[in-house]
């Protein structure tokens, strides 16, 4: 019988989540969906020095925006909690323990300083970062040099010690990764990795074996940087006796840097001024404050559908896809090796996507919101319409307000530049024949009847449609440009657009 497929997202609470972080569930969310399986989310939170309040309830915040929605884990529920590390220590000094017992750990005495000490003295040219391993570890202070009575009667006297792995000698651990293939590390390669800390929590590889297995993991997504430690994951399965429910392992490329070296970083998004988190975040205790793709105006289906083809691909042209549609064709075969290089602009390119495909209705909501929010009323229909036109001119929301606010409020001032340069009697006489002739079309008149009504002023006065139509438009709209000028004054009503011409010959006159 095939196992039902059961992954995990493991964040620890240590800050804002990266937006390498978060396509990391999002892969792990698809790929439970795909199988119809479940997905969890287990906090790693052992590593007291490094724990920041509210980075779980950001955690927490980012994933609910984005939809990616766990079966267990968070709030405690499901059939494996609790779901936080801090809460389930007992259950991991139980398999240090065993692991002591059976020869496969060992307890260690040595202080920084001895550890220090010990570093400078085996540092030499084939071994240039010298690690507590086979080949130290005879001479440091454990419970492989120290006899059973010195170790009890230090431990006695309340003297600080860890539990360490004990790697074998002249071994190979081997594990296929599902993105990388066959990997095979020399055990001598490995060090003796601390499994419990002095404060009696266990590191993050000793909670995170134990968590795998007894929460049932069937497959290990995360990102790359964690290669390295798999092996040392792998042995423990072995001593463990665990070989048999083994997780496969599939790691993540790295997000790269808009220049394609390096791995993306914070600064990276300081220097370009683009966000790496999914929502805005202000460090407790520096008060910075971090921007959010979220504040900034990009639409969360955007976010997703972007971040799925960082280091993804479907195999075919198609680029948009939906949370569902996503799921049903995501797969692990299609996960790139190679680093995926974040592309601002093409973040930018998924938002204007999105906008594009919203229905009128929804967009025009936005807009109407926006008016309301800051005391403008409107009718909900205009709104619609002119968020319409506006639709291939935004790529975030705002915009729309921004671009569009001459169609609520009348101007108060006129782009003085083309004023000073096209105020003229002509212009004068020009509007007050214009304005005179919207007034007497009729109600449901379209761009094309303001063409035609302005084409046959300019006939009579003998004008040329270029000596005029900058100034009109700033007349009507304030500003130096924007849509069609005739969808302008079709959306605004003839009316309106000769009260506003009036206006103008008034102030400006
Ligand atoms: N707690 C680790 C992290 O913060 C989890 C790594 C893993 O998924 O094994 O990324």
């Amino acid at each position: 019988m095939i196992n039902e497929v059961r992954v995990r997202f493991a964040p620890s609470p240590t800050g804002p989540l990266h937006i390498g972080g978060v396509r990391t569930a999002l892969y792990n969310f698809l790929f439970a969906r795909h199988f119809g399986g479940k997905f969890i989310i287990r906090i790693e939170d052992t590593d007291q020095s490094r724990f920041v309040p509210g980075a779980e309830e950001y955690i927490k915040e980012s994933l609910a925006w984005l939809k990616i929605i766990p079966d267990e884990g968070f709030d405690g529920e499901g059939p494996h909690k609790p779901y936080h590390q801090s809460e389930r220590k007992e259950t991991y000094l139980q398999y240090a323990e065993k692991l002591i017992k059976e020869n496969k750990a060992y307890i260690a005495f040595d202080t920084p300083e001895e550890l220090e000490e010990m570093r400078i003295r085996m540092k030499s040219e084939d071994n240039p970062m010298p690690q507590y391993s086979s080949r130290s570890r005879g001479k440091m202070k454990n419970s492989l040099t120290l006899s059973k009575a010195e170790v009890d009667k230090r431990i006695h006297a309340g003297e600080k010690y860890v539990i360490r792995l004990l790697v074998p000698d002249n071994n190979e651990v081997r594990f296929k990764d599902l993105i990388r293939g066959w990997i095979h590390v020399a055990s001598d390669t490995l060090d003796d990795k601390i499994l419990v800390k002095s404060d009696g929590l266990p590191t993050y590889h000793l909670a995170n074996v134990v968590d795998d297995h007894l929460m049932g993991i069937t497959h290990v997504i995360r990102g790359e940087e964690w290669l390295p430690s798999t092996p040392l994951h792998i042995l423990l399965y072995q001593y463990l006796n665990w070989e048999n429910s083994l997780p496969q392992f599939a790691h993540l490329p790295l997000l790269l840097k808009p220049e394609g070296k390096g791995k993306l970083s914070k600064r990276d998004g300081d220097k370009y001024g683009f966000p790496v988190i999914p929502i805005d975040w202000t460090d407790p205790d520096s008060g910075e404050k971090s921007p959010g793709f979220r504040e900034r105006g990009y639409l969360s289906d955007a976010m997703v559908n972007f971040l799925a083809l960082l280091g993804w691909n479907p195999g075919t042209e198609q680029e948009i896809f939906s949370l569902d549609e996503l799921t049903r064709v995501f797969s692990m075969d299609r996960i790139n090796k190679a680093g995926a290089k974040f592309d601002i602009e093409k973040a930018k390119w998924f938002n204007q996507q999105y906008i594009k495909f919203m229905p009128d209705e929804d967009l025009g909501s936005v807009l109407h919101a926006d008016l309301m929010d800051r005391g403008i009323k409107t009718d909900q229909n205009y709104a619609t319409s002119v968020a319409t036109a506006f639709r291939d001119r935004i790529t975030f929301f705002n915009e729309l307000y921004e671009k569009s606010i001459y169609f609520f409020v009348r101007p108060e001032s006129y782009d003085e530049k083309i004023i000073k340069k096209r105020w003229t009697p002509q212009v004068v006489e020009f509007l007050k024949h214009y304005s005179a002739s919207l007034k007497q079309i009729n109600e449901n008149f379209t761009g094309e009847d303001a063409k035609e009504a302005l084409q046959n002023v300019l006939n009579n006065l003998g004008l040329s449609m270029g000596s005029v139509m900058q100034v009109l438009r700033v007349v009507i709209t304030g500003e130096g440009s924007g849509i069609d000028l005739m969808q302008t004054i079709e959306l605004l009503g003839a009316e309106e657009a000769s009260y506003r011409m009036e206006l103008a010959i008034v102030k400006l006159s």
